[in-house]
């Protein structure tokens, strides 16, 4: 039987269902009664005494059967201990020390054994006990104790077989219904990493799918922050918790230790209290579950619940683990995509922004410079006479002369200027909130950067406030061939 229900039960079964099994016994002892009277039996028995027991244990089944649905499991010992009292009064009416009436007793153990945990089905059994001894007394058996102990013995031993298969049958569902929940859960966190297309969907599956699977109050995935000085969490059960940090550096938090060792790591009940939980969840449980990419950590899945648990079972840990191969996998994911979207942003050879980033770019600044009423300056710089460069020292040299011109063009620029590789020899830059002078000294200070002997022609605008991305860059496409026409090497302003 289960340990400790709180109740006196066993666990499992509803008040309901308890009182209906109890009213199946009173009806099965008032009819067997009944019966019991309309054959020959033991001269000496009160026969009309015993017809109002049968009475009473009708009376009592109809009640139980009335009221099954709302009583409580007070009740129900109330309903025993009465069926106890009953069958002792038979027994007392029987006037005969060998009556089949004690077989009753019997009912009593194996149901207080069933549904009741322990402590309360020996007492049940105490009480029974008791009152049997005390009606032997009554009827002046010649060999009560023999009696007594032959029936008490076997109450005794059937309640314990009862107790012992009960317990085997409702541990076997708890196991199975805790299967059931692992199953769905691990599903569900891969149903939504097949599904996710946004990097961040797949980590708050993860926390909630690990917070339903241990019945817990909250789950957090830590991950180590950018600057790697501290732990994140990146998703959580509770969304306000996203982006809080713990540095690697505080007091020793299950988190970053079970970051650092690669183990889990478990607070319970009576376990080490050192522990300083985050957010503030110093109280209950915790579960730190690494999260291990080619047995590495690369993250920790931190389980919490509000009450203290003494002990966490083996297949519960063995669906946290499976779920932390889950996070493990959506973590991954997310890098390549991050990983991949700045690939695709990026021109290889200059490590500057290519021309679709360039696009978001230059859209971006004219919705700011529109917001801000800040003008906005853009130039297209195209190098001097390229193919003869090529053609003179070699395409790998051009390669050169590429990455450097940018290499120092971008090193001449402010953090909130945006140089992009517009293709092949052609630069575009935005310079927010520069009017035409100020860009003019800008583009003119690029100009004689520019390395390795080469040249470059730059057709520079300003927007006017009004046109979209691609009139401002015809016009300063424009504005560079001007520049060409006019002899090269030099800034055109539209
Ligand atoms: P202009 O002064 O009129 O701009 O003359 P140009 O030779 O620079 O212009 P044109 O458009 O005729 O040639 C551009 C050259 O840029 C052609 C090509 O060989 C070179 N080029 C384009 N992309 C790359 C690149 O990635 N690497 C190298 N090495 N050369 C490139
Ligand atoms: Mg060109
Ligand atoms: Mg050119």
């Amino acid at each position: 039987m289960s340990s400790d229900t709180g109740d006196g039960t066993a666990g499992g079964d509803t008040p309901r269902t308890m009182a209906l099994t109890l009213a199946a016994l009173y009806a099965a002892g008032a009819t067997s009664g009944a019966l019991t009277l309309l054959f020959p039996h033991h001269a000496a028995a009160d026969e009309a005494g015993l017809w109002t027991n049968v009475g009473l244990a009708a009376l009592g089944a109809v009640i139980l059967v009335a009221l099954a649905s709302h009583v409580r499991v007070w009740a129900i010992h109330i309903g025993i201990a009465a069926g106890t009292l009953v069958i002792t009064r038979a027994v007392y009416l029987s006037h005969d020390a060998g009556t089949f009436y004690t077989y009753w007793y019997v009912w009593v153990g194996l149901f207080g054994f069933f549904f009741f945990d322990r402590r309360a089905a020996i007492a049940h059994l105490a009480l029974a006990g008791a009152a049997y001894a005390w009606s032997l007394d009554e009827v002046g058996a010649d060999d009560p104790i023999p009696r007594w102990i032959t029936m008490v013995a076997t109450i005794a031993i059937a309640g314990a077989l009862i107790d012992v298969v009960a317990g085997r049958a409702r541990r076997r569902a708890a196991e199975a219904s805790m299967q059931a929940r692992a199953l769905a859960a691990v599903s569900d966190v891969a149903h939504e990493l097949a599904r996710q297309t946004s990097p961040e969907g797949a980590g708050p599956a993860v926390c909630d799918a690990t917070a339903r699977v241990a019945g817990a109050d909250g789950v957090v995935l830590w991950e180590p922050g950018p600057s790697g000085s501290a732990l994140v969490a990146t998703a959580s059960t509770d969304s306000a918790l996203r982006g809080t940090a713990i540095p690697f550096l505080s007091p020793p938090a299950g988190a970053v230790r079970t970051f650092t060792s690669g183990e889990p790591w478990a607070r319970l009940e009576g376990g080490d209290p050192g522990e300083a939980a985050p957010a503030g969840s110093v109280e209950g449980s915790a579960l730190f579950q690494p999260v291990l990419r080619d047995g590495v950590p690369i993250g920790v899945l931190a389980i919490h619940w509000r009450h203290q648990v003494s002990t966490i079972g083996d297949d519960l840990r063995r669906t946290i683990a499976l779920l932390a191969v889950e996070a493990a996998i959506a973590i991954q994911r997310e890098q390549m995509l991050v990983r991949l979207e700045r690939v695709a942003r990026t021109d290889e050879l200059t490590g500057l922004s290519n021309r679709r980033a360039w696009d978001e770019h230059l859209a971006r600044e004219l919705a700011r410079a529109a917001r801000t009423t800040q003008p906005l300056a853009v130039a297209m710089l195209d190098l001097d006479r390229f193919k003869d460069y090529n053609d003179r020292f070699g395409h790998q040299a051009g390669d050169r002369v590429l990455k450097e011109a940018a290499a120092q063009w971008g090193s001449r620029l402010r953090k909130t200027d945006v140089l992009a590789r517009y293709g092949g020899e052609e630069f575009a830059l935005a310079l927010p909130n520069e009017g035409l002078e100020e860009a003019r000294e800008t583009l003119e200070r690029l100009r004689e950067a520019t390395p390795m002997g080469q040249r470059v022609s730059v057709g520079l605008v300003c927007w006017d406030g009004t046109e979209d991305a691609n009139g401002l860059m015809a016009r300063a496409d424009a504005a560079m061939y001007e520049a060409k026409r006019a002899g090269r090497d030099r800034v055109v302003t539209a």
